[in-house]
């Protein structure tokens, strides 16, 4: 028996495909805005790929760097300016924050209209109510996940899940999302009982602990759908490689597993895309209300 490996490439062109022809339809591009505090080397790559692939679907961005040592009430500052600027249909705050900066609270700074990461409480707050209406931006990495998953048919109708991990970007949500598709959902993390025995029942198994080689092949079911979110950078013959938190080699031979990297990586860059987009569309059609 063989299993497919869930690649994120495939279905993120899917994505892009229709944001692209829907950024075509607007009078003018796009823009998203990316707050960099820092310099933490991952973030640096992820902002270059979100620039690189915005710019092949007609998405302009424009960068602001903050130094390290910045003061929250400084980046609460341009985030304030960011809401105002007409020019500016959705940005981002990448993380990680330097520890003296409180996420959460800067999070709930920014303007719903604009908050294309879903970070924002009222966001968050319909991805709970499972609403999913013009004016809500649902997060990037979950989204991504929903959209592989649908991608490559697993069925959720009825099936077990189960999401190891449960921050509020991303395991939190997925369950969330996956609940609102009639799935049953173990959250799982650090205070788990017997992790394995969750795993092991899962039809779906989606993984977002940050802890390389977390979930072995003894631990999945056989043909399960497993979606590995993890993604730790590591020295390897010493050479700077990103990994998962699925062990893929030996799990891709009993069930359906996503890549690292090329899984959900690609899927978060193409919805945070679609988010501006729709962003932007919405802001259009407010301006066109209010002439
Ligand atoms: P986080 O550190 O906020 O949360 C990790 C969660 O995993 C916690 O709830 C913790 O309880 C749980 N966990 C950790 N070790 C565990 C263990 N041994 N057993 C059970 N549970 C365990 O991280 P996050 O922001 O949710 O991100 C999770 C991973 O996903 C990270 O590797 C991150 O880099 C990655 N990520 C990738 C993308 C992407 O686009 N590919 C996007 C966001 C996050």
């Amino acid at each position: 028996m063989t299993y497919k490996t869930l690649s994120g490439k495939e279905p993120a062109e899917e994505v892009l495909r229709d944001i692209e022809h829907r950024a075509k339809k607007l009078h003018r591009k796009p823009m998203l805005a990316i707050i960099v505090v820092g310099e933490y080397k991952p973030s640096q790559i992820y902002v270059k790929r979100k620039i690189e692939t915005a710019a092949r679907v007609g998405v302009d961005t424009e960068v602001h760097r903050l130094p390290e040592e910045i003061e929250e009430k400084e980046l609460i500052a341009l985030i304030e300016r960011l809401n105002q600027d007409k020019k500016v249909d959705g940005y981002i705050v990448q993380t990680p924050l330097p520890k003296h900066i409180n996420a959460q609270r800067v999070f709930e700074k920014i303007d719903p209209h604009k908050d294309v990461d879903g970070f924002h409480p009222r966001n968050m707050g319909k991805v709970l109510l499972n609403i999913f209406d013009e004016n809500m931006f649902p997060p990037a990495t979950p989204s991504g996940v929903m959209k592989i998953l649908h991608y490559y048919n697993a069925p959720i109708d009825g099936a077990n899940v189960c999401v190891v991990g449960r921050s509020n970007i991303v395991g939190k949500p997925i369950a969330m999302m996956l609940l609102h598709h009639n799935a049953t959902v173990s959250i799982c993390h650090t205070r788990t009982r017997d992790l394995a025995s969750y795993t092991k029942n899962a039809d779906i198994l989606v993984v977002a602990a940050g802890n390389p080689g977390l979930v072995k092949a003894d631990m999945v079911k056989e043909g399960a759908y497993i979606v590995d979110v993890g993604t730790t950078r590591v020295l390897i013959d010493g050479k700077d490689k990103v990994v998962g938190d699925v062990d893929f080699e030996n799990v891709i031979k009993k069930a359906n597993c996503s890549p690292v990297p090329g899984g959900v990586g690609p899927m978060t860059v193409a919805m945070l895309i679609a988010n501006t987009v729709k962003a932007a569309e919405q802001n259009l059609a407010r301006l066109n209300k209010k002439s």
